[in-house]
């Protein structure tokens, strides 16, 4: 379609598959009677756990406060008692300190009050509701979204960008919330904008929501809020903020660059309606919607989730696995985790949750490289991915981060395209683990 942007370099047109959930209404899962509650659930320094075993908690107390500068404060999901203090294994397989608590019998969560007072409040006062509250980007990345909203001293933001691009295939989490919570999204951008004082504010949708790109369009202009809506072509990885801001700005986030160094601050449409939870309705981060999809499940949908919820309980909400199942993926297809263990918890990162079958997992055997380039044409950060992967197999982790492995997103769109069927990511993960183990830079 003529006029549409996106972004210039690299990038792919995977199967969308998002018509098993882009339709369905999102549905709150029950809460369970135990709930464990990872202590690392974002980017940067584990939080700490502030209470002990025995311990009475109440929904929203705080239960891990923040140990650095990019870190998260955790907060309990429900009402209970803490059973056990523990380490578990979370998706990536990473392992993490969690809170194990028990519900309290009969709890009922809370009905929370919507308040204007946020209108009166300074920037820094707001932020730092958004930070004692526990927001994280929601997006994948969970970085601490009070950090990303602190505009440095001499940097000027001219762009609020919101990202409703959700390019990975089967997630339909956030475009379910631009449809059900279009108010309450269009407050939060008024909250962040107020934060971090842009110039203009622009969101980009893929033409794949059309029923999104038309009620923010309509409901901003009605509310008389000065928005930009985007349409964007569908390309994936366009939800990644360099990405974003190359379609939306046309301007470039150098290597090793942050965003706000091109004038622009990018948030994800989840995380908005977790600054408005947090400002409005003075709720912690402490549930997010999870898309729950593929073809090994009976009933996808989008599921409203307690953090520390089991995934099994959303599969089960979704009328459990076919029986044709041959993975589960925390996350989205392209990014995400393949992971065995169904009672791993909910965390505020989990977008999806996608259980595959044979008919969309293309499993085939491993051959040499054939020297095709195709995963050089379709990296997004014009990388090298068949040459790093060549360094990283044979322990040459310094001429793979000198070959730019460190601006690799892990997108990907290598993997995908390669006919060889190298695990491309697989490798650029492990060679950054093991530079960072040795120290190269
Ligand atoms: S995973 Fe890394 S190397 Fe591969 S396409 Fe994405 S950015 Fe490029
Ligand atoms: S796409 Fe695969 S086969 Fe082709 S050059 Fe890259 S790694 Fe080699």
């Amino acid at each position: 379609m003529k006029g549409l942007k996106t972004f210039s370099k690299g990038g792919i047109h995977p199967h969308g598959r998002k018509n098993f959930t882009n339709k369905k209404a999102i549905v709150k899962a029950e809460i369970p009677d135990t709930l464990v509650v990872p202590m690392s659930q974002h980017l940067g320094a584990p939080a700490e756990a502030v209470v002990s075993v025995g311990d009475e908690v109440l929904e929203g107390m705080q239960i891990g406060k923040p140990t650095g500068f990019i870190s998260a404060s955790i907060h309990s999901p429900v009402d209970g008692r803490v059973k056990e203090i523990t380490d578990i294994f979370l998706v990536n397989g990473m392992k993490s300190r969690a809170v194990v608590i028990e519900k309290t019998e009969g709890f009922i969560p809370s009905v929370k009050e919507k308040s204007d007072d946020w209108k009166t409040k300074s920037p820094q006062e707001l932020n730092e509701i958004v930070k004692d509250l526990g927001v994280v980007g929601m997006g994948g990345a969970t970085f601490p979204a009070n950090v990303k909203f602190a505009v440095p001293k001499g940097a000027i933001a001219e762009y609020l960008i919101i990202n409703a691009v959700e390019c990975e295939p089967y997630l339909s989490a956030d475009h379910r919330l631009l449809i059900e919570k279009t108010s309450e999204i269009l407050e939060g951008i008024r909250i962040i904008q107020k934060i971090v004082n842009p110039k203009k504010i622009a969101i980009g949708i893929e033409i794949n929501k059309p029923d999104a790109i038309d009620i923010i369009r309509r409901c901003a202009a009605a509310e008389n809020l000065d928005l930009e809506v985007v349409s964007l072509k569908m390309k994936y990885p366009q939800g990644d903020e360099k990405q974003l801001i190359k379609a939306v700005t046309g301007r470039e986030v150098p290597s090793g660059a942050l965003p706000i160094e091109v004038g622009c601050v990018v948030s994800n449409v989840g995380t908005v309606n977790a600054v408005y939870d947090a400002v409005v309705m003075n709720q912690p981060l402490y549930e997010r919607v999870v898309s729950v999809s593929g073809l090994g499940v009976k009933n996808p949908g989008n599921i409203l989730a307690r953090v520390g919820t089991p995934i099994r309980q959303l599969i089960d909400a979704c009328g459990g696995m076919t029986g044709k199942q041959i993975k589960v993926i925390a996350g989205g297809p392209m990014m995400g985790f393949a992971f065995y263990d169904l009672d791993t918890p909910v965390t505020k990162g989990t977008s999806g949750i996608l259980v595959l079958t044979d008919k969309e997992v293309a499993e085939a055997p491993q051959t040499a490289c054939l020297s095709c380039g195709k995963c050089v044409t379709v990296c997004p950060m014009g990388l090298n991915p068949t040459k790093m992967f060549k360094y990283i197999d044979h322990s040459d982790y310094q001429g793979a981060m000198d070959t730019g492995l460190m601006d690799c997103k892990e997108c990907g769109c290598c993997a995908f395209t390669c006919p060889a069927h190298i695990p491309l990511v697989q490798g650029m993960r492990l060679g950054k683990k093991m530079a960072r183990k040795k120290k190269v830079s």
